[in-house]
């Protein structure tokens, strides 16, 4: 079946939906970094994202936040509800690395005082520039009931997942959350959108504090593929075939 593509990003593909207000997401195993300045493929990271998500946004649609996530299709694919992107990126960090390691000259690894919350633009001509609630609220990309709903959600979707992570020997350092507005007739909700993945944690051996998402590939570190693997086995979702065969189909001559 021929399906219309909506939005290609760079890991994931938007198909129309079988149903008015509904999508199809697609997991690619492309991958991008540094606002696209490098780009590589990580071999099955789409087939793990997509489980991986699957059971975070399973889990948390549980727990009572709200979330895009309809239900899993096949290997690639995912059902989700049609939402209108609120264009910021919400990070929650619990440890200092990356980008606020680098800003405030804190030490990677380095137990931030509380959870500590920072907006993004989506913006890639801009590089997705920092942002405060006041440029949100002035330019009119969230209002303020509709930020204060994303804060709170943040912060229980960081409790939640610190707790999951942390029983499969996990430490949850940071992560990127994206909302949508659902609309059912006049309401509006605020529901997460896009994915929860090691595209958009970091995450940590409790013992070894080796690095297991996507900073393998940012920084070359090597066993990218390894690492997301070793996520979805503790999450209990690996799926049961080899990495050879999560490439698809190969020509044999
Ligand atoms: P940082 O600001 O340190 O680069 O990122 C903070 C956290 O948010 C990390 O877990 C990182 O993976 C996630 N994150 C921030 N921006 C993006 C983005 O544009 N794409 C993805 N996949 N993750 C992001």
């Amino acid at each position: 079946m021929r399906r219309r593509r909506i939005y290609e990003g760079k890991g994931k593909v938007l198909f129309e939906g079988p149903q008015p207000g509904t999508l199809v997401q697609y997991f690619k195993d492309d991958t991008s970094a540094f606002n696209n300045k490098k780009k590589g493929i990580i071999t099955g990271k789409g087939v793990l994202n997509n489980r991986i998500s699957e059971y975070l946004m399973v889990r948390l649609g549980e727990i009572g936040v709200p979330t895009h996530f309809v239900r899993r299709l096949n290997m690639r694919e995912q059902l989700i509800r049609e939402v209108e992107i609120i264009p910021i990126k919400v990070m929650v960090r619990n440890v200092a690395a990356g980008s606020i390691a680098k800003r405030l000259g804190l030490e990677e690894g380095s137990q931030l005082p509380r959870p500590i919350i920072e907006y993004n633009l989506k913006n890639d001509k801009l590089g997705d520039p920092m942002v405060s609630e006041e440029h949100i609220t002035a330019f009119g990309w969230a209002g303020t009931q509709d930020l204060d709903d994303m804060v709170q959600m943040a912060l229980r979707v960081n409790d939640f997942l610190s707790g999951l992570f942390l029983g499969v020997g996990l430490k949850l350092i940071d992560f990127k959350l994206e909302f949508g507005r659902l609309w059912e007739d006049e309401d509006m909700r605020i529901v997460v959108a896009d994915e929860i993945s090691p595209d958009t944690c970091r995450l940590w051996d409790v013992k070894t504090n080796d690095c297991l998402d996507k900073d393998r590939f940012r920084r070359d570190m090597g066993k990218v593929e390894e690492a997301y693997q070793e996520v979805a086995r503790r999450l209990g979702v690996l799926p049961e075939v080899s990495a050879v065969e999560m490439k698809g189909p190969k020509l044999v001559q």
